[in-house]
């Protein structure tokens, strides 16, 4: 939005309604003036740039300056529609003016997401609003042991790519019993096309920093780090002013309201290695050292920051922290699935009507995902596959369209949930090219400790360009597979060892294209 004139539009708006007050018709007894609020990302991204008129609920899309004069003297003035700047169904053509109603929002449900695109992230006092810092101080109320518990008995597993139960990872590190600990918040992203920890750091910076306080009140951590790629200026930025707000409302710092819980954050601004999003490797960042893994155990929550137990959390997965501390287990439970309860974000892009992030149920299946929420595929073109959790993910195809979003059916077909990109791609992609995309990636991305990682993603690339090339043999479809299975067992972390999904899935459901294009040569 911001790149489509966002700002410009905010500005124009500002000095449309500044001397507009009582002549508003629509405008309840009572409410005198106007107030133009930019938020974070409403996850739209198709569409931008929106404005929501408020409180008529009316959401504009593709809006320009030059639209600015008949959105105030139509719609905010009169409380009337402008139907060319609602949003059209790609397909049924129907008009949708008011946000809650368009099949995007309808079907999603936010929890994570629920303040970005609503609340001015700069403004301490609108989280305030909404509940903000409420959850902490609920948990401070509670034993540590309580606050854990309840974590666990969501059912809350990790959004960055593993699903790993995040009460456990946290009853793990407060059975330590050492003086000092650490929590760290993970926000380096680094999957091509996914931008929802970005989206979350952006619209609500309180709410990482609040789910980030409770996890180290649970864990007994007096020092929070959030490790943000250095390529998200605008996220550092935000998150550095609310730290430096919540500070000066003495809600970080010493005797956090009137208890002897103290705890501080800090910002680490990662330089954008992909490795870096595992967490030995992101630990060794912080310390100064070469972002590089290192062999688990010792795991962080017994021996992780500069040898203290340490828990790592991804940026969503704090950003659920603090609704289930204030609505509870159940509540949570009640979203999603039996083994992945509460909702997932994803980036979605690619070749689909609405590309943008979105929020949904676990357990919602790919056909909703891409069709209800996303409106389909572009220019009524046929699907033909999904690229689901990054390079490291897999690639799906129609048969898999009514399985469910979930950690657990996704790993069954060989692909995984990662950390939630969704590249949908129409039947003009070459399937093949995807999967050199990917290996060039990871290829890229590799650290180079291990043999196998360093030299085997290396090899495969070499063999995927030549096949796409038009320059490769039948026999070098057997050598990727070979390859790929021993990059698979035989590399040190998930960067190497997830590398080969996309060619081993695309190889699996894709095969004729590979020999299409040996045969072909083309
Ligand atoms: Fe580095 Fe790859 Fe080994 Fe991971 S698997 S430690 S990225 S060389």
């Amino acid at each position: 939005c911001v790149a489509s004139g966002s700002l410009d539009i905010a500005a124009a708006l500002k000095e449309a309604t500044k001397d507009i007050k009582a002549e508003v018709t629509f405008i309840e007894d009572g409410c005198k003036s106007i107030a133009v609020k930019t938020s974070g990302c409403h996850g739209f991204c198709a569409m931008g740039p929106l404005v929501r008129i408020e409180p008529l609920g009316v959401l504009y899309t593709k809006v320009t300056v030059d639209d600015v004069e008949e959105i105030v003297e139509t719609t905010i003035k009169k409380g009337e529609i402008i139907e060319r700047l609602a949003y059209k169904h790609p397909v049924s053509g129907e008009i949708y003016p008011i946000e809650k109603e368009i099949p995007f929002y309808k079907n999603q449900t936010r929890i994570g997401l629920m303040n970005c695109g609503v609340i001015d992230p700069e403004d301490l006092e609108e989280y305030l609003a909404r509940d903000g810092y409420q959850a902490i101080a609920k948990a401070l109320t509670m034993s540590q042991q309580e606050v854990v518990d309840i974590i666990k008995a969501s059912g809350l597993r990790g959004r960055g790519g593993g699903g790993f139960p995040t009460g456990l990872k946290w009853q793990f590190a407060l059975d330590e019993e050492r003086e000092q600990k650490y929590v760290i918040c993970n926000g380096d992203e680094g999957d091509p096309g996914a931008f929802m920890d970005r989206s979350i750091m952006e619209g609500d910076p309180h709410k990482v920093i609040e789910g980030l306080m409770i996890a180290g009140y649970a864990t007994g951590a007096d020092t929070g780090y959030i490790y943000v790629r250095a390529e998200y200026p605008l996220a550092v930025k935000r998150l550095k002013k609310a730290i430096s707000d919540a500070q000066a409302y003495g809600l970080l710092g010493e005797n956090i309201l009137g208890t002897d819980f103290s705890f501080k954050v800090i910002i680490k601004e990662g330089a954008g290695a992909f490795v870096c999003g595992e967490e030995t490797a992101l630990m060794a960042s912080i310390e100064g050292e070469r972002g590089m893994p290192r062999p688990k155990p010792p795991f962080p929550a017994q021996r992780g920051l500069w040898g203290c137990p340490t828990t790592i959390n991804n940026v969503e997965t704090l950003a659920n922290v603090p609704n289930i501390i204030l609505k509870g287990a159940d509540w949570f439970r009640k979203l999603g699935t039996e083994n992945s309860p509460g909702t997932k974000t994803f980036a979605i892009t690619g070749d689909v009507a609405n590309t943008g992030l979105i929020e949904v149920p676990m357990g919602l299946t790919l056909r909703e995902v891409i069709y209800d929420v996303g409106g389909g595929i572009k220019d009524n073109k046929k699907f033909k596959a999904v690229q689901i959790g990054g390079p490291s993910g897999g690639c799906l195809t129609e048969e898999h369209l009514d399985l469910t979003l979930d950690f657990d059916s996704l790993s069954q077909v060989g692909a995984m949930i990662g950390s939630g990109g969704l590249v949908v791609m129409d039947e003009d992609t070459c399937i093949v090219e995807v999967a050199r995309f990917f290996m060039e990636f990871t290829q890229n991305e590799s650290c180079g400790k291990c043999v196998l990682c360093r030299e085997g993603t290396k090899r495969m690339l070499e063999i995927l360009q030549r096949i796409v090339d038009g320059k490769g043999e039948l026999k070098d479809i057997e050598k990727l597979e070979d390859i790929a299975s021993a990059v698979k067992d035989g590399s040190l972390c998930g960067l190497g060892k997830t590398a080969p999904n996309p060619v081993l899935t695309t190889l699996k459901y894709f095969r004729d294209e590979y020999i299409a294009h040996v045969v072909d040569k083309k």
